[in-house]
C-alpha cells in the first residue's frame, strides 16, 4: 500500500468511526453491529502501526469514545477513566500476560472478571460521603449524574472510610427486567445497555428511580491518610470495597502466577466462562484480565486509550444472513398485536433463529422491511434475536403493513400509541389462551405441570374457556386423550390443587389485570387495600383520588383499577374463583418484633428538595421502614408534611390550613436519629 492510499484510508476510517461513536455513546442508537465497528477500529490501529507518522492526537485510537451529553454539567475526572485494549483469542490474552510479566521482570498473578455490558460510572467519595457520580465522558471530563446515580440502591451514599477515594463500576439492567420494561415502550431500546444509559441520563431522578438499575464495581482508587492506607493489590481493593458495602461481582476469578504461566489453563478458564455466561441474568460482552499488583500497574502505565495492565477478551457477537419468509402477527393476552418475522433457519452464536419480533409498524418502517428481503440478523446482547438491516430487497413485495383486523377473532384493530390492539378482550381466542398461560406461569400462580402446550391442548379440546375452568378440568376425559397417561394427568391435577392455596399477593396479579402486577398489589396491601372487596368498593364509588394518594400509584394505574373493577366481567371472574376456594383477601401479617415502628399511625407527605435525600423518595422510604404511611397528596388524613428547600405552593399552604405538622429537613434527621 502506498503512503497516499494509507492516508486516504485513515481519513475515511477516522470519519466513519467518529460517526459510529456518536451514534453509540451519545444517541444510544448504533447503526452498525459492534463486530463491524471493532473490525474498522482494528484496521485503523493496524494502519497507524504501519505508518506511525500519520498518527494524530484526535485519532479514535488515541482517545476514549466520548459519551458526553450537553444536558448534564461537565466535571473533570480525578483519575484517568479509559477504555480497554482488546483480544479475540485465548492465545492473545496469554501473550499479553507474558508481556506484562516480562515488563515486571517476574511471574505475576492476575484477576479475571466479567466484562459487564453496561454504562461506565465513576463514584467519588469524600470523608465517607458520596460526593459525585460521573459518567466516563471522554475519559478526562464526564457528565455529573449524581442525583440519578443516588437512586441506585446498590450505591452506598455513606461509607466507613475517611479521606478521598474513587470507585469505577458498570451500571446495568438484568435481561429479565429489561424485557419487561421494554415491552411497554413506544420505541423499544435495542438492548439493556442502551436502556440503562438512557435511564441514567433522565432529566428527573424520580424517572430514573422507576428503573431498578444495578451496579457492579470493579476498580477502587484509594488515597492514603493518617491511619488509613491504600491496598496494594487488586484483590485487596475488591475486599475493601466489599467491606464498605459495594456490590463486587462474586464471580471474579483470581489467577495465581502458576496458572497464568499455562496457556492451556488460561484457555480453559475462558472456554468454561464462554459456556457459563448463557446462565447469567445480565449481559456480559467479554472477560477482563487485570494485573493484580497495584505497584506493577503503576510501572506498566497507560496509553491515551487504555491501561497497559488490563485487557478485554471480547466474545464474538456474530451476525447471520437470512431471508424473511413472511411476517405474521401475534395477539398477546392484553390484545396487543405484534409483528413477527418468520425467517429461514439461521445459526447465530450457537442458536438457531427462526422467529424475530419486529415490535410495531414504526420499527418496520425504520428498517424499510418487506417479506422476502435478505436481512442481517443478530442476537442483541447475544440473546435477543433482531433484524439489524436489510441487505437486499426482494423488489416485489411492498413495505409490510400491519393488518386492520385481528387474525385470531376478526375484530377490527384499534391503535393505542405506537401499538395496535384487538379490542375483543373477552372472546378473542388468542387473548383468552394468553391469559390462561399467564395465570398458570411460574412467576404467577406457578401451577406445576401445566405449561403452554397443555393449555393449548385443553383449549382446542374445548375443556377450558376461562381461568375458573382450570379448576374444573374433566380429568377422566383428559385421561383418554392421546399423550395424557394416568400419571401425567395426576401430576396436572396435583399442580392445580396446590395452586388453590396461593395467597392474595399472588392471586391478584395472576389475573393479568393491566397495571395490577406484583408491585402494585404490594402497595395496595401495604396501604390497607388488602382484599378484592375493597377494590370493588373504590370502583363503585369511582374514588380514584383515594388510590392516587397512595405513594407509588400514578394516574394511569388508578384509572385502570377503577375501570377494571367496575367491569361486571371482573366481578364474575373473581366470584367464580372464590367459589373454587382461591384467596382474594390478604392475611393479616404480624409486625416483626424488632421493627422500629416509631412512625406507626402517622401519615406523611413530602414537598421540596433535600440535601440528604436525592431523590426525596428516599426520605419517604425511611418513614415506611419505621411503620409510617406515605401519601402523595395533602388531605385531611395527613399528619406530617416533610418540607424541604424551595418547598412552597399548594402542598405547604394546604397542610398549614389543615393544621398538619410541618417538619424541616433538620427536624426529620433528628427524628430518624432518635429512631435508628
Ligand atoms: P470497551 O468495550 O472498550 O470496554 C471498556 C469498558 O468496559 C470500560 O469503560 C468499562 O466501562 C467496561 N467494563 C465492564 N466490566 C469491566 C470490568 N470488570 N473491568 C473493567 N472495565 C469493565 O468499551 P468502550 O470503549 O466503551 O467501547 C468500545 C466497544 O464499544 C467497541 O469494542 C464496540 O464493540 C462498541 N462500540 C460499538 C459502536 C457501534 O457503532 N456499534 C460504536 C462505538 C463502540
Amino acid at each position: 500500500m502506498t503512503r497516499d492510499e494509507a492516508k486516504r484510508e485513515l481519513g475515511e476510517l477516522r470519519g466513519l468511526l467518529g460517526r459510529y461513536q456518536h451514534e453509540y455513546y451519545v444517541a444510544g442508537r448504533p447503526s452498525v453491529a459492534d463486530i463491524e465497528y471493532d473490525r474498522l477500529f482494528d484496521r485503523l490501529v493496524c494502519l497507524e502501526r504501519e505508518f506511525p507518522d500519520f498518527v494524530c492526537p484526535d485519532s479514535p485510537s488515541m482517545r476514549v469514545g466520548s459519551d458526553l451529553d450537553a444536558d448534564f454539567p461537565e466535571v473533570e475526572h480525578r483519575i484517568p477513566v479509559l477504555s480497554l485494549d482488546k483480544a479475540y483469542t485465548a492465545a492473545q490474552v496469554w501473550a499479553w500476560m507474558n508481556k506484562s510479566c516480562v515488563a515486571a521482570g517476574r511471574r505475576l498473578s492476575f484477576m479475571m472478571e466479567e466484562k459487564i455490558d453496561g454504562i461506565s460510572l465513576v463514584l467519588y467519595y469524600e470523608d465517607g460521603v458520596l460526593a459525585r457520580a460521573v459518567t466516563r465522558g471522554n475519559g478526562f471530563v464526564g457528565n455529573d449524574v449524581s442525583s440519578n446515580a443516588r437512586t441506585i440502591r446498590e450505591i452506598p451514599l455513606r461509607v466507613e472510610r475517611p479521606g478521598r477515594f474513587a470507585v469505577r463500576g458498570e451500571v446495568y439492567l438484568p435481561v429479565g427486567v429489561f424485557e419487561g420494561l421494554n415491552a411497554g415502550m413506544q420505541t423499544p431500546y435495542a438492548n439493556p445497555r442502551n436502556l440503562a444509559g438512557g435511564t441514567l441520563r433522565r432529566n428527573k431522578s424520580s424517572e430514573t428511580a422507576k428503573v431498578p438499575l444495578r451496579i457492579f464495581v470493579y476498580e477502587g482508587f484509594f488515597e492514603e491518610g493518617p491511619g488509613y492506607e491504600a491496598p496494594e493489590s487488586h484483590t485487596a481493593v475488591m475486599e475493601e470495597l466489599r467491606r464498605l458495602g459495594f456490590a463486587v461481582n462474586p464471580r471474579n476469578v483470581p489467577i495465581p502466577a502458576e496458572d497464568a504461566a499455562s496457556e492451556e489453563r488460561v484457555a480453559g478458564l475462558i472456554g468454561d466462562y464462554a459456556k457459563a455466561r448463557a446462565g447469567l441474568s445480565y449481559q456480559i460482552d467479554g472477560l477482563v484480565f487485570k494485573v493484580d499488583e497495584i505497584g506493577v500497574r503503576g510501572e506498566l502505565g497507560f496509553t491515551g486509550h487504555h491501561p497497559r495492565w488490563a485487557i478485554a477478551f471480547k466474545f464474538e457477537s456474530p451476525e447471520g444472513l437470512t431471508r424473511v419468509l413472511k411476517i405474521e402477527v401475534q395477539v398477546g393476552r392484553t390484545g396487543r398485536v405484534t409483528p413477527v418475522a418468520r425467517v429461514e433457519p439461521v445459526e447465530i452464536g450457537g442458536a438457531t433463529i427462526e422467529n424475530i419480533t419486529l415490535h410495531n409498524q414504526d420499527y418496520i418502517n425504520a428498517l424499510e422491511l418487506s417479506e422476502g428481503d435478505l436481512v442481517a440478523a443478530s442476537r442483541r446482547g447475544d440473546v435477543i434475536p433482531a433484524v439489524e438491516r436489510v441487505i437486499e430487497k426482494n423488489g416485489e413485495s411492498p413495505l409490510w403493513r400491519m393488518p386492520d383486523t385481528c387474525p385470531s377473532c376478526g375484530a377490527g384493530l384499534v391503535d393505542r400509541g405506537a401499538h395496535r390492539f384487538c379490542p375483543n378482550t373477552e372472546a378473542c381466542p388468542q387473548q383468552c389462551k394468553g391469559r390462561l398461560i399467564f395465570f398458570a406461569a411460574k412467576d404467577q400462580m406457578n401451577i406445576e405441570n401445566l405449561g403452554g402446550e397443555t393449555i393449548e391442548f385443553l383449549w382446542n379440546e374445548g375443556m377450558i374457556r376461562d381461568i375458573p375452568d382450570l379448576y374444573r378440568i374433566p380429568y377422566e376425559k383428559l385421561e383418554g386423550c392421546a399423550g395424557f397417561g394416568k400419571r401425567k394427568v395426576e401430576l396436572i391435577r396435583q399442580g392445580i390443587e396446590k395452586s388453590r392455596a396461593q395467597p392474595f399477593e399472588v392471586t391478584l396479579p395472576s389475573l393479568g389485570i393491566p397495571e395490577v402486577g406484583t408491585k402494585v398489589t404490594e402497595i395496595l396491601i401495604e396501604n390497607g387495600f388488602d382484599s378484592v372487596d375493597k377494590l370493588f368498593d373504590i370502583a363503585a364509588r369511582n374514588d380514584a383520588a383515594c388510590l392516587l394518594s397512595l405513594y407509588g400509584i400514578g394516574e394511569k394505574t388508578a384509572q385502570r383499577i377503577i375501570e377494571e373493577f367496575s367491569r361486571p366481567e371482573t366481578r364474575t371472574l373473581v366470584n367464580a374463583l372464590q367459589a373454587e376456594g382461591l384467596s382474594f383477601a390478604a392475611e393479616k401479617k404480624k409486625a416483626a418484633p424488632d421493627a422500629p415502628r416509631t412512625f406507626a399511625g402517622q401519615t406523611w407527605c413530602v414537598t421540596g428538595s433535600f440535601e440528604g435525600w436525592k431523590p426525596r423518595d428516599l426520605a419517604m422510604e425511611e418513614v415506611k421502614k419505621r411503620g409510617g404511611k406515605v401519601v402523595s397528596a395533602v388531605s385531611g388524613n395527613l399528619t406530617h408534611l416533610l418540607a424541604g428547600e424551595k418547598a412552597g405552593g399548594s402542598k405547604l399552604d394546604k397542610a398549614k390550613k389543615l393544621g398538619v405538622t410541618i417538619v424541616t429537613e433538620a427536624e426529620f434527621r433528628a427524628l430518624l436519629d432518635n429512631s435508628p
